[in-house]
């Protein structure tokens, strides 16, 4: 990254040097802080504050063991995480990830990520992330069980309704949400609102679980709306075949888009006629449901499909890319792939899918980009939509959920436009984003002293 001002440099290599292997964590700074340029040029107070210093260090970080026993008898331990990263605008909110890559540098980037991301919607909440380095390929039912237990029997004493409020991520569904839930209850023998993304007959939210794909694709629908375009007739390469997928791809077929791809970690399909009916939104959920983390079976089941092992999908030429699987599945070289195919418009749904390097040079080529941190701000947003019917003792509609969800992407959309335009940098989402997201944190904690 370019950056020229000696304060943002500064901060930057600190954060290398105080937090050695933590790659992921250094990428997500480096590429907020770069575009913070003309916001920092324009409020030299911040650095008398410490600002940055003060943002890019977690206010607290937990760390537990979790101990748990297999179906054959056997006791394994995990790594558990809590990164509780920024509170300014209110109580930690984000999710959990249960992943064999987890490790603290991944937790930090989520957590950082979702400063920015919260603060977009509009609501009032913080930051954090938190999960563990547990693989759920392959688990027993009674396995993903006695894991949760054991990981909330440790977390329950670090969050609450109005303190830390957790979520779901990969890895993490209503399933796993469900368990957590009842052993936090059973611990601390209070109902409330202490994580989102609940099942319906216990305090969830309606849309919560779609809200995260129909978000991404109401964002996109605006960066297009930008160049006078509708998704109406547009091809979509989508990847990742779980939750945030399934809501895409959903949503897209409603607006009329056609889905080309699918991906997981076995390889990409490629259906010619489209991921477009009932059916096969359906056969997604049994694809994730299956626990097996593959998704050639979709080519069995619909032989007009095409499997590639071993393959991702972004070679495949498409008028708008999605891609929802997970951190950095954009490189350099699938960038060039895209571009080379004529890319025009990319809208991250998993966090942080594209690297530095990627990001630049799709840009660079006339690739329209909408980031992660705003074009997925529909999940969260809808957490704490849920947040409010938990704390309000009261149920909201379908119909009132989507109306607002709709309302609120469009509005990250425009405010990551104006913030761009304000700073003389045109229709740059990326940055846009990443200052209208940071200015109401900044405010926040330039108001709130040095804490
Ligand atoms: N894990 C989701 C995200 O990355 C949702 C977090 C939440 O709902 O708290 O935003």
């Amino acid at each position: 990254m370019n950056v020229q001002n000696e304060y943002i440099k500064s901060v930057i290599e600190k954060v290398i040097a105080k937090n050695p292997g933590e790659v992921e964590f250094h990428q997500t700074v480096e590429e907020v802080l770069s575009s913070l340029e003309p916001v920092i040029a324009k409020h030299p107070e911040y650095e008398k504050a410490a600002l940055l210093e003060r943002l890019v260090e977690p206010e607290r970080v937990i760390m537990f063991r979790v101990p748990w026993v297999d179906d054959n008898g056997n006791v394994q331990v995990n790594k558990g995480y809590r990164v509780q990263f920024n509170s300014a605008i209110g109580p930690y909110k984000g999710g959990l990830r249960f992943a064999p890559n987890v490790y603290l540098g991944i937790i930090k980037f989520l957590g950082f990520e979702q400063t920015f991301k919260n603060s977009l919607t509009g609501l009032p909440i913080g930051g954090g992330k938190g999960g563990s380095d547990f693989d759920p390929t392959g688990k027993s039912d009674a396995e993903i069980m006695r894991f949760c237990q054991s990981f909330m029997t440790e977390l329950y004493r670090h969050i609450g309704a109005e303190t830390d409020v957790p979520a779901g991520d990969l890895g993490v569904g209503a399933r796993e949400i469900g368990y957590m839930f009842g052993q936090y209850k059973r611990l601390k023998n209070v109902y409330e609102g202490v994580l989102t993304g609940k099942g319906l007959a216990y305090g969830g939210l309606s849309g919560r679980t779609e809200a995260t794909g129909y978000g991404v694709v109401f964002f996109a629908r605006e960066m297009l709306k930008h160049f006078g375009e509708s998704l109406e007739g547009k091809t979509v390469v989508v990847s990742g075949f779980g939750n945030v997928s399934w809501g895409t791809v959903q949503k897209l077929n409603q607006l009329g888009a056609k889905v080309l791809t699918i991906s997981g970690p076995d390889g990409y399909i490629y259906d010619p006629d489209g991921v477009s009916t009932k059916e096969k939104e359906d056969f997604m959920l049994e694809l994730r449901a299956s626990g097996k983390n593959v998704c050639a079976p979709y080519a069995e089941k619909f032989p007009n499909a095409k499997f590639f092992p071993g393959e991702k999908p972004w070679g495949v030429k498409a008028d708008l890319y999605i891609p929802c699987a997970t951190q950095n599945e954009i490189g350099m070289k699938e960038a060039e792939a895209m571009v080379a195919n004529g890319a025009k418009f990319l809208c991250e749904a998993s966090n942080m899918p594209t690297t530095n390097e990627a990001m630049a040079y799709l840009m660079a080529n006339g690739v329209v980009l909408g980031p992660s941190k705003a074009a997925n701000a529909g999940g969260v947003a809808c957490s704490c939509i849920e947040m409010g019917q938990n704390a309000g003792h009261t149920v909201f509609s379908p119909d009132q959920v989507y109306a607002q969800l709709e309302q609120i992407m469009i509005n990250i959309h425009n405010n990551a436009a104006k913030a761009s335009e304000q700073y003389g940098l045109g229709y740059n989402l990326v940055a846009g984003a990443n200052i209208a997201g940071f200015q109401k944190v900044a405010d926040a904690m330039m108001a709130q002293g040095i804490v």
